[in-house]
């Protein structure tokens, strides 16, 4: 029945990292003693005074639906927190609330894009950049970066990306999958090469703000060049380990929020309203649970590191934020065992789930076939012992 189904959909790919962690599952649910290190999911539970304040919401009947771009309240909690924490000013009209920041995106690409209109992604990409973007008619374009330079683009090549039909330029800082940090520095370079032209959009995905181990988080839309044609994503599923609540925000152009609005209007109708309740408590309670997770994050991160870099061939850098780490690997490629031959990523990705019972995401899901996805967003024992299982596993290829 495939032939029923819409090119859209058959022309899609299925988002990589969920595709894992429901391999994962299954394996498990099948006895496996599989450690999945593939989602990127903080493995923490949500802190217990947001959980108390959707209790009270819906108590106190916040059951029906929210108005299209989210609660007035919880808009302008978020006004004040693009303000006190990113120096960034908008209106409350400017904001909209969505199901997660992957709607958001989502909503933006719908919005903005025409068929042809090409968005810039800097690669390695979070897997459903292109999706997306392709979703909408949209053609990406990959401005790549390798392990070498911490994954950071060089802005030459960024110049030599843009062209007539360039619509936009998406990314994420703090990285999704590298782990990478733009500093304020380099984000003013990018900032002067796309604010000379005024048709070009910049979606900036900072969805990991809050887990950054170096330097204060910096925001791309704080730049003059730029002010008026960014949009920053952001969201509550990572700092505030809400991934379930679906629940994530943009702040931008007005003119930009308004189409999100009309596009949300029909398709979602809006956020669910007591969790919406729950974000501003997110927002303006207590933040000691959110440093607690970013040192637990940061003490991780060392520890998966150090392990990796004892493996024979492995090669890594040492990112600044997010919970991932994106090793080369591709030391392995051409060696084999058994059955198995090591020809790209995906084939290292499939080895170490069958051979080491160990879930991770192939680096080519992101662009960048000569990496795998690390998410260390689990408890110190499985880490150890999943890197102990990949070393064996790998000493097995030759
Ligand atoms: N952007 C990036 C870079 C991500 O890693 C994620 C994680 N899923 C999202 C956006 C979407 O987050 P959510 O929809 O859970 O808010
Ligand atoms: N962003 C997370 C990841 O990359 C969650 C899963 C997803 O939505 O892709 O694993």
């Amino acid at each position: 029945m495939d032939k029923y189904l819409s090119g859209r959909v058959r022309s899609m790919v299925e988002s990589a990292t969920l595709k894992m962690a429901q391999m994962a599952r299954d394996l498990k649910s099948q006895g496996k003693d599989v450690i999945s290190l593939s989602i990127g999911e903080p493995d923490f539970d949500t802190p217990d005074h947001i959980k108390e304040a959707a209790k009270i919401a819906l108590d106190e009947g916040f059951t029906k639906y929210s108005p299209v771009p989210g609660l007035v309240e919880l808009r302008q909690a978020i006004v004040k927190k693009f303000k006190n924490e990113n120096g960034l000013e908008f209106n409350t009209n400017q904001i909209v609330v969505s199901n997660g920041a992957k709607q958001s995106i989502y909503n933006l690409c719908m919005a903005l894009l025409d068929p042809g209109d090409e968005v810039i992604i800097f690669t390695p990409y979070w897997v459903s950049y292109s999706e997306i973007v392709e979703l909408a008619g949209g053609v990406p374009v990959f401005v790549k970066s390798t392990i070498e330079t911490d994954f950071k683009i060089n802005p030459k090549d960024l110049i030599a990306a843009i062209g007539p039909k360039t619509k936009a330029v998406l990314f994420s800082s703090p990285c999704n999958p590298t782990g990478s940090v733009y500093t304020h520095e380099e984000l003013g370079v990018i900032a002067d090469i796309i604010g000379k032209r005024d048709d070009i959009l910049i979606f900036s995905d900072e969805i990991y703000e809050h887990i950054n181990f170096g330097s204060k988080h910096a925001s791309i839309g704080i730049f003059d060049a730029v002010k008026n044609q960014t949009v920053t994503i952001n969201g509550f599923s990572k700092g505030y380990s809400m991934t379930g609540w679906r629940l994530g925000y943009i702040g931008g152009p007005k003119w930009i929020t308004d189409a999100c609005t009309k596009i949300q209007g029909q398709v979602t109708s809006g956020a669910n309203t007591f969790g919406q309740k729950a974000a501003i408590t997110a927002l303006e309670g207590d933040q000691t649970p959110t440093q607690e997770m970013r040192l637990a994050f940061e003490k991780r991160k060392h520890l998966v590191r150090s392990l990796l870099m004892d493996i024979p061939g492995v090669k890594i850098n040492d990112p600044q934020g997010a919970f991932y780490l994106f090793p080369d690997i591709s030391f392995y490629f051409g060696k084999s065992y058994q059955d198995y031959k090591i020809n790209n990523s995906e084939d290292f990705a499939e080895f170490i789930l069958k051979e080491g019972l160990v879930a991770l995401v192939d680096g080519g899901a992101f662009g960048a076939d000569e990496c795998i996805r690390i998410s260390y967003a689990a408890s110190e024992e499985e880490l150890v012992e999943s890197i102990k299982r990949i070393k064996e596993a790998v000493a097995k290829l030759s």
